[in-house]
């Protein structure tokens, strides 16, 4: 027998109306305007036991604004492990609910809430989301370029060899790449973006929803020299072009070869030669019959 449970039954018309006890609710907040908050989000912070918050100060004004009174706790990275069980315990064992906010916008997302989402599936905890803004969705939909595939890369490590690392392993990425980045890092950032990548175009998302709000749509040296004459300010989300098919080709392990060579190539692994000679046309982006006209009138 299998010991996967079944998942729980989603009636999709049916909506969750009740705050559930021994549940931790992800409730996405703000990220810049008050306004942007759910029916849903305000009347589950009302109604479940406690709140766990990044920054309590602050989620406790952000709080006071809709009128919201409730006990805090806190949870961020550097208490998250003790904190996290601390909380979930609280669920199990006192039949308590919880709803995580995090500084602002979708917990779990570029912050320490993935971790005790884990931790709830690993005790068996119900996690329930409460949809709100998420500055990297908010950011790729402003950017005007391609959206229809995307990868969230979110910080970038500061240390110089993860960073090489990161940046190497997004090389040949065709979809769009979305990074988050605080201002006093933003020019050592498209410094590094301009040598690993080239000059791709880029959109830079500052202060979304708030009274500065800017996308500055341009490439990197583009946007390295609009900050050569001011400092970056606020918080931002660098959405960046994927690889072109050239730049993915320029890549290629065959780049330096000749289309003999290349075809050779392929032959020297065991293939038949119109196996190889389809290959190469891959590889290459071009018909079958160029290659094949290549090399067989030689
Ligand atoms: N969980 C949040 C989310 O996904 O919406 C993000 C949390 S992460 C710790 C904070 C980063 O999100 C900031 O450094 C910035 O890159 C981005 N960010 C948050 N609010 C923003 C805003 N209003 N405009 C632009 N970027 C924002």
């Amino acid at each position: 027998m299998s010991s996967i449970k079944s998942p729980e039954r989603i009636i999709p018309t049916e909506e969750k109306n009740i705050t559930e006890k021994r549940t931790l609710y992800l409730v996405g907040t703000p990220i810049g305007n008050l306004s942007d908050i759910t029916e849903r989000a305000k009347k589950v912070l009302s109604e479940v036991d406690f709140i766990a918050a990044e920054d309590t100060r602050a989620s406790g004004k952000l709080l006071a604004y809709y009128g919201i009174k409730k006990p805090l706790i806190s949870y961020f990275e550097h208490n998250k492990r003790e904190r996290g069980e601390v909380i979930v315990n609280r669920i199990i064992e006192n039949g308590e609910s919880c709803a995580l906010i995090t500084d602002a916008g979708m917990p779990a997302i570029s912050d320490p809430g993935e971790d005790i989402v884990r931790l709830c599936a690993e005790k068996g905890v119900t996690v329930s989301v409460v949809p709100g803004p998420c500055a990297a969705v908010s950011a790729l939909a402003m950017s005007g370029l391609f959206t229809a595939k995307f990868l969230f890369e979110g910080f970038l490590p500061t240390a110089k060899s993860d960073r090489r690392e990161a940046l190497d392993s997004l090389r040949d990425q065709t979809r769009t790449i979305i990074f988050y980045e605080a201002p006093h890092k933003l020019k050592r950032t498209l410094a590094d973006l301009l040598e690993a990548f080239g000059d791709r175009k880029i959109s830079l998302c500052r202060e979304l929803t708030k009274i500065n709000e800017e996308v500055i749509r341009t490439t990197i040296s583009g946007a390295i020299a609009y900050y050569e004459e001011r400092e970056p300010r606020g918080e931002y989300v660098l959405i960046m072009e994927g690889a072109s098919k050239e730049e993915l080709k320029a890549h290629a392990f065959w780049a330096d070869m000749s289309v003999e060579e290349h075809v050779e190539h392929y032959l020297s692994e065991g293939m038949g030669k119109n196996d190889a000679i389809k290959a190469v046309a891959r590889d290459r982006d071009v018909a079958k019959s160029e290659i094949y006209n290549q090399v067989m009138i030689k």
